[in-house]
């Protein structure tokens, strides 16, 4: 008997016909003699429809406010597919994320799971039922309801499977497995049958939305494997775990674009010690994540700075730099929210030169502008006006070979 935690994203429980077929699913394999805890995300668009009600009411909702609407999307799909279980004849128990005891810190709309509280779910486990746990939500310790990020379903399975020592975490969702590239952007992609935690990690930070960054931080953390699959067939998925072969490794393994990206720039900025910290410290405060920073060469005492936010930030991160321009004696503010950012990642890269160069050209050669790049040992990120972001990921799935098997 294994224990299996299951994950079913938003499109797998849209509707009364795909949540029996997910009933079935689970029962199965309770039926094969597994233990199963079972993660659900909201029905379809769910979360996208309660954010524009939410923006009906408010510009700007409080955070906190928008947690308890949004929470409710997961715990309709909770006693739903409860409800389905059921009348297959199986024992099951639906639980918000607070009710299993799914303690998070206090960031509404973002918060990080610190602890996850087993005696529930083993209680009933042990009990002989399967439990439906509702993702992407938490509570505080003062039982505050929160949640986890978009995507942050994906990282409630993970922490549900490394807490009770899962043998499996399964990820189903609405492609067969983790791609070259997004497939619905670039149709000859090519699925992928493992990935490595540290490419996995890169391609999902860098907009492949298949799982939430958090989660594979988590899964690599406390080396949960990983198996991401579809919930409307029976292909074989993709396997994400610790790649030691680094000698057979790719030289870009895949292609990502991320759309939710605006750009900063403060102008003549004076050139001492301090201002950096000035700046990315008032937006660190208002947990703002900053991504790309370039400061440009010093002339005359003087620099520019820009950065890339999250475009949902770019508002608030506005105003705070319009505040420390103000502080420092910078002269002006710009922003740009039509840019978008295109990555390769590959762990081959470390030990082969010429990738970046690569990577240019090929944007060169579409007639593509870069505005920002920003490298590490393992991904190339360039920002790019976004009206170009499919032609550009596109053409460099076709530059490095990517359709092709090694
Ligand atoms: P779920 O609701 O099941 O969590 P998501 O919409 O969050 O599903 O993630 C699945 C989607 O991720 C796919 O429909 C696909 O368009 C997108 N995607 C982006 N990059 C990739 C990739 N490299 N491989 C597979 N899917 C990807
Ligand atoms: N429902 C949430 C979202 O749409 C969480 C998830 O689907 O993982 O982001
Ligand atoms: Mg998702």
């Amino acid at each position: 008997m294994a224990l299996i935690v299951q994950k079913y994203g938003g499109t797998s429980v849209d509707g009364p016909e795909r949540v029996k077929s997910v009933a079935r699913r689970v029962v199965e394999t309770r039926r094969a003699g597994h233990q199963v805890v079972v993660v659900v995300s909201a029905p379809g668009d769910t979360t996208d429809r309660l954010i524009a009600m939410a923006k009906e009411i408010s510009p700007d909702p409080p955070a906190r406010e928008l947690d308890m609407l949004l929470a409710t999307g997961e715990q309709m799909s909770i006693a739903l597919l409860a409800m389905a279980i059921q009348d297959l004849g199986e024992p099951v128990i639906s639980l918000t994320g607070p009710q299993v005891g799914i303690l998070t810190d206090g960031v509404h709309t973002k918060a990080r799971i610190l602890d996850v509280d087993c005696t529930r779910l083993r209680r009933e486990l042990d009990a002989g039922k399967i439990v439906i746990v509702a993702g992407f939500q938490g509570a505080t310790q003062d039982n505050e309801i929160t949640t986890l990020g978009r995507g942050g379903s994906d990282t409630t399975a993970v922490a549900l499977a490394a807490a009770l020592k899962a043998d499996l975490c399964q990820i189903y969702t609405d492609v067969d497995g983790v791609y070259t590239a997004d497939p619905r952007v670039v149709p000859e992609a090519r699925k992928l049958r493992c990935i490595s935690y540290d490419e996995m990690l890169e391609l999902a930070s860098l907009g492949a939305k298949v799982l939430q960054a958090r989660s594979v931080e988590f899964a690599k953390l406390h080396n949960v494997i990983l198996e991401v699959r579809s919930s409307f067939n029976n292909n074989e998925g993709t396997i994400v775990k610790e790649v030691q072969d680094m000698e057979k490794a790719m030289v870009v393994t895949g292609v990502a674009g991320d759309r939710n990206v605006a750009r900063i720039a403060i102008y003549d900025v004076p050139d001492r010690p301090g201002i950096a910290r000035a700046l990315f410290e008032a937006l660190a405060k208002e947990s703002i994540n900053v991504d790309m920073i370039v400061q440009s060469a010093m002339r005359n005492g003087i620099n520019d700075i820009a950065f890339t936010v999250a475009r949902d930030d770019l508002a608030k991160a506005v105003e705070v730099t319009e505040r420390v321009k103000e502080q420092i004696g910078a002269s002006a503010v710009a922003y740009d929210d039509k840019v978008a950012k295109v990555s390769i990642v590959g762990a081959g890269m470390i030990t082969n030169p010429g990738v970046a160069a690569g990577m240019f050209a090929c944007l060169a050669e579409e007639g593509i502008n870069i505005h920002m790049i920003s490298t590490s040992e393992i991904k190339v990120s360039c920002i790019i006006d976004e009206e170009h972001l499919t032609r550009a990921m596109q053409a460099l799935h076709r530059w490095f070979k990517l359709d092709q098997e090694t």
